[in-house]
């Protein structure tokens, strides 16, 4: 399972959160987030962003800080 995050190049233009078929992606603080609940990792929201602010990661090889996605077992 893979997930999305919005790093710091993100501007809050919004874009992202209007394109996303599924309403996963909502504005905090100008910036977007992803709700991996709803996400169905269409990949629209890389497509439409121009700033290369989001990037998919794969939670089995190192994430970049999403927290709800990493409820993986621990050892
Ligand atoms: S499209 Fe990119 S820059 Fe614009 S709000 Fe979404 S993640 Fe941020
Ligand atoms: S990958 Fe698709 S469903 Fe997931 S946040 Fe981006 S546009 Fe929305």
């Amino acid at each position: 399972m893979s997930a999305f995050v919005i790093n710091k190049l993100c501007r809050g233009c919004q874009r992202c959160m209007r394109a996303c078929p599924q309403g996963a992606i909502s504005m905090e603080l100008s910036l977007a987030q992803v709700n991996p609940d709803k996400c169905t990792e269409c990949e629209t929201c890389m497509e439409v962003c121009m700033h290369g602010a989001i990037t998919m990661v794969e939670p089995a090889t190192g994430s970049t800080g999403s927290e709800k996605t990493q409820m993986t077992k621990e050892v």
